[in-house]
């Protein structure tokens, strides 16, 4: 397992591909190019999935919600990406199971669940194809009233008449599951460069796209990267990128914030509950338990801000612990019990709405006007984003896929089982050398960031792997202070 880090190497090299952005959509975008055979360049401008991609609330969507609406090209498109998970990352995604309350209002009865579960376990039949026995998802079920208190102790049963309980796949370890992709990638052939920001994309006299320029932030040497195709997968940056150029269609990620809170209460149930206040028009949230204690997502609000560090104010995290508690009575979640809040933008239908898009938007620059051979995409799901990264590839007119996925060595990036064995990390950073600051370390490589008190005592240990005098080692132990320890300023 090895991943390099040469700015300058990549600078004289010419690629199939540059694509802007390291989150999970450039990366899988970097895994298909080279099973296509493509030579590929990342070019993240922080470490990798350390947006909005390392924000998610973890769960791998089969898309059962699809169904209500009826949507089964996007159901199916859900099902098949989440068995591609399950079967080639069985040790980063597991199945999860659901449980929603029936209380018999609208479509939440039992009779209801009961048909949608039968066809949710018919239109994905072949769901644990070539997965592992212990991957595998089984069919949902409707259960009684006294199943459904023993899945959620803190249920309210006044007017209950059941629950649905189904299967998802969830990623505890998101992080770690980016970088076995970005692993899976860079033994496929690509070249990934974190802290090295695109600054520009160059074109040619003909208005084809030819290349990007990029900065090295570690050192801020300049550098320019050469290629016919340029795919802008940054994210809520990728406007910014292309704002520049004439005719970038407007639907092209409008951001709205939504975010997720780790909260320090046990977990309610070892199943993920799908719960709502019983006044009509409350929104769904998922109290999902990770790691023993409470995660609950999500939150969503207009963003009119800059891309940069989203988050919600104390008042609107006031309002989403108070729907949380009305969803769930005598929940009684309080401010004081935030953990962490994992906030992130993802695309509205319309500017200063916090109404989602129900697609991604893939845009050819030069089929509207704009240069040709750049792309730009903005995603809508983790889950959908390795399917996207294919519409994108067959738009470009890349070859089919001729090359299988690396094996399984090549596709595991090494966890650090115990947490406090200094060698195990030090032969880390001998093997991957994207590995710059101590929280590339303590947030995506390993699962130290976990404690923010452990991790913080065993952070001057890990200095001292580092080539780094005194003076930059309090630096970046401060820097980690900040993103362990501290919530946001006004909360
Ligand atoms: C709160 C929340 C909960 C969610 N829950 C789920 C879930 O449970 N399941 C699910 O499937 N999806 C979920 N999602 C959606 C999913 O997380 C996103 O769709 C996905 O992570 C977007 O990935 P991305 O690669 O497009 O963006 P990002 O992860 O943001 O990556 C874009 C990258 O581009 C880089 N970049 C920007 N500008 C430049 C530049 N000039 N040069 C170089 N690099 C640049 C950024 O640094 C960034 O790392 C959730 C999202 C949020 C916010």
């Amino acid at each position: 397992m090895e991943i390099t880090r040469d700015p300058q190497g990549a600078a004289g090299s010419a690629y199939d591909a540059i694509i802007i952005g390291g989150g999970i959509y450039g990366i899988t975008l970097a895994l298909e190019a080279g099973r296509r055979g493509l030579k590929t360049l990342i070019l993240e401008k922080g470490d990798f999935g350390e947006q909005t991609s390392f924000n998610s609330l973890k769960i791998i969507h089969g898309g059962l919600r699809y169904l209500q609406s009826l949507d089964l090209h996007r159901f199916r498109e859900s099902v098949g990406e989440r068995t591609w998970f399950l079967r080639h990352f069985p040790k980063r995604v597991h199945p999860l199971p659901c449980f929603m309350p029936l209380y018999g209002n609208g479509m939440r009865k039992p009779s209801i669940f009961r048909a949608a579960l039968f066809a949710n376990h018919l239109l994905s039949f072949n769901r644990n194809a070539k997965v592992r026995p212990d991957r595998h998802l089984p069919m949902g079920k409707v259960v009684g009233v006294d199943k459904s208190r023993e899945i959620f102790p803190l249920l309210d049963t006044a007017g209950l008449k059941g629950g649905a309980v189904w299967y998802d796949g969830f990623m505890p370890d998101s992080q770690l599951l980016i970088m076995d992709l970005l692993l899976a990638a860079a033994s496929l052939g690509a070249d990934a460069l974190n802290y090295v920001q695109a600054t520009a994309i160059e074109t040619d006299s003909q208005g084809h796209v030819c290349g990007v320029s990029g900065v090295d932030r570690e050192s801020g040497t300049a550098y320019q990267y050469r290629s016919d195709c340029v795919i802008n997968a940054a994210g809520p940056w990728c406007r910014k990128i292309v704002e520049g150029f004439d005719a970038v269609p407007e639907s092209l990620f409008r951001p709205s914030l939504a975010w997720n809170v780790l909260f320090d209460r046990k977990a309610l149930s070892d199943h993920a509950l799908a719960v709502q206040a019983r006044e009509p028009g409350s929104r769904l949230f998922f109290i999902t338990p990770w790691k023993g204690k409470i995660f609950a997502g999500t939150g969503h609000e207009p963003w009119l801000g800059s891309p940069d560090r989203p988050c919600p104010d104390r008042e609107q995290l006031l309002g989403f612990i108070g729907s949380l508690n009305a969803a769930v009575p005598g929940l009684d979640l309080r401010i004081q019990e935030v953990g962490r809040i994992f906030a992130g933008l993802l695309p509205t239908t319309e500017a200063g709405s916090n109404i989602l898009t129900k697609r991604e938007v893939i845009v050819d620059h030069g089929a509207v006007g704009g240069p040709a051979g750049l792309f730009s995409v903005g995603g809508i799901k983790f889950t959908t984003a390795r399917l996207v990264a294919e519409k994108i590839l067959t738009l470009s007119r890349a070859a089919d896929v001729s090359r299988s996925l690396p094996g399984e060595e090549s596709r595991t990036y090494a966890q650090v089982e115990d947490g406090t064995n200094l060698e195990l990390y030090r032969d880390l950073l001998a093997r991957d050398q994207s590995i710059l600051h101590l929280d590339d370390l303590l947030f995506r490589r390993s699962l130290l960031w976990e404690d923010g008190e452990e991790a913080l005592q065993f952070a001057e240990k890990l200095c001292t792997l580092f080539a780094w005098n005194e003076e930059k080692q309090k630096q970046e132990i401060d820097r980690c202070r900040q993103r362990l320890l501290a919530l946001p300023d006004g909360i």
